[in-house]
């Protein structure tokens, strides 16, 4: 029975007892009294029933009086169709959170002109130093710059600014935004402190090379600006040559020193084809034959090695560490002394170690002779011949076989240069 019928029967029903009361009374008021009286308790019980329910409004309406329980169905659908829709929104919320943290850039999503903060995600908290209660206060209040509040106050996406980090005077942060419907706007973040060292090591090895380049070629240049003179005799004419010999093979050593630089950086790893089993001794003996000239006999040269270690090597890769680290203990120690060399085994590695008596490194400097033209003393490293590139070639070719250099030293008294390089098992007999 639909609920308007039952009340209809209901009402009737009241109706027929009101009339026999008022038959039993013999007074129409009473019974119409009784009647109302009746309607009215009947009507309070329902509404209670109603009232009860309205607390739990998921719970089945069954136990409703008839007369609400098609409305109370009503309701229940629509509160569970409302709270299916609220849990999506929830839960697409909790995913685009989950998402945006996931992301390197901060994002923070503001409201302009003033620039309130609506969201923020987990790299907006690490770069720029913001927490979730900062939500409802102006962005230019916790990131101070006067470049960001253009930024935000213009409202372009045409243009980007870069600050420092308003954690770490180190880091540098580049801030975008983009404009959102609603008067709101994304200020994304990105951290360019890697990008900015790259570009400027770029700058700085363009500089480099150009300046160590340009010193031979204007020596170059002089001499041919003077052999193009008409009154040279032939004499002279060949002084001059064999003079442009020397700035002419300092920039080949520049330009060969890159080429190997560069061919180091590419891979990781030795190229397999290239690798031959060798004796590391016999590298060395070969080398020091170079090392002894250009010592030109001012040192005394103390050598030790153990003829029997072998590696397993690209040659010519090693040999560059070699008498990159020999000729450097003959050029650092100018005025003479001894050098010490040993080649020996140190567990399953041969360690190599070059000592000598000469200038050595202040401490401040240790940590970036490796880097690609470091020199101590520019002008000295320049004179005594070297390119700026050799331990950072030794440096690179060591990564490769998976070892490392490293030096002590004091300064005036000498330095030593040692690494330990994987050996071939003594087990192995020497072909
Ligand atoms: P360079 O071509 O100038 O020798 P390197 O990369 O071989 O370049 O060396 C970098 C710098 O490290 C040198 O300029 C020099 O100042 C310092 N250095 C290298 N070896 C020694 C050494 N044995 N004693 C003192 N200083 C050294």
């Amino acid at each position: 029975m639909s609920a308007p019928i039952s009340s209809i029967v209901q009402l009737l029903s009241a109706l027929l007892v009101s009339i026999l009361i008022g038959i039993a009374t013999n007074s129409i008021a009473w019974g119409m009294a009784a009647l109302l009286c009746g309607f009215l308790v009947f009507r309070l019980f329902e509404d209670r029933a109603l009232r009860v329910w309205s607390h739990k409004l998921l719970t089945k309406p069954s136990a409703l009086p008839k007369y609400w329980r098609g409305t109370a169905t009503r309701i229940t659908k629509s509160v569970v169709r409302g709270r299916t829709r609220g849990h999506m929104l929830l839960d697409a919320l909790k995913r685009v959170r989950a998402t945006t943290d996931q992301l390197q850039d901060a994002l923070v999503i503001i409201r302009q002109p003033n620039g309130e903060i609506e969201f923020i995600n987990r790299a907006a908290k690490t770069l720029l130093g913001l927490h979730t209660e900062d939500e409802g206060q102006p962005l230019s209040n916790l990131v101070r710059s006067p470049k960001l509040d253009l930024l935000i106050q213009n409202g372009s996406d045409q243009e980007n600014v870069e600050i420092k980090s308003p954690i770490s005077d180190e880091q540098f942060l580049e801030f975008r935004l983009i404009p959102l419907e609603e008067n709101r706007a994304i200020v994304v973040a990105r951290d360019v402190t890697d990008l900015n060292r790259l570009l400027t090591m770029r700058q700085d090895f363009i500089a480099n090379v150009s300046h160590e380049l340009r010193t031979p070629l204007t020596v170059l240049l002089g001499y041919i600006e003077t052999a193009n003179s008409d009154q040279l005799d032939h004499e002279t004419l060949q002084n001059l040559v064999s003079r442009l010999e020397q700035p002419a093979f300092r920039m080949r050593r520049l330009i060969d020193d890159l080429l190997t630089l560069t061919r180091l950086e590419s891979s990781d790893l030795p190229d397999p084809s290239l690798l031959e089993e060798i004796t590391g001794a016999e590298i060395i003996n070969d080398i020091m034959l170079d090392v002894r000239s250009l010592s030109e006999a001012k040192h005394e040269f103390d050598i030790d090695l153990d003829e029997e270690i072998r590696l397993n090597v690209v040659p010519g890769e090693v040999h560059s560490v070699f008498i990159n680290l020999l000729s450097n203990a003959v050029r650092y120690s100018p005025n003479g002394g001894r050098i010490r060399v040993r080649w020996h085994r140190n567990g399953t590695y041969a360690r190599f170690e070059v000592e000598d008596e000469g200038m050595g490194i202040a401490p401040e400097h240790m940590s970036r002779i490796t880097e690609r033209f470091y020199r101590i003393d520019l002008n000295k490293g320049r004179v005594s011949g070297g390119t700026g590139l050799g331990l950072a070639i030794v440096k690179h070719t060591l990564r490769r076989y998976r070892s490392e250099l490293k030096v002590t030293s004091e300064l005036g008294q000498g330095s030593t240069f040692y690494f330990d390089f994987p050996a071939i098992e003594k087990s192995i007999p020497l072909e």
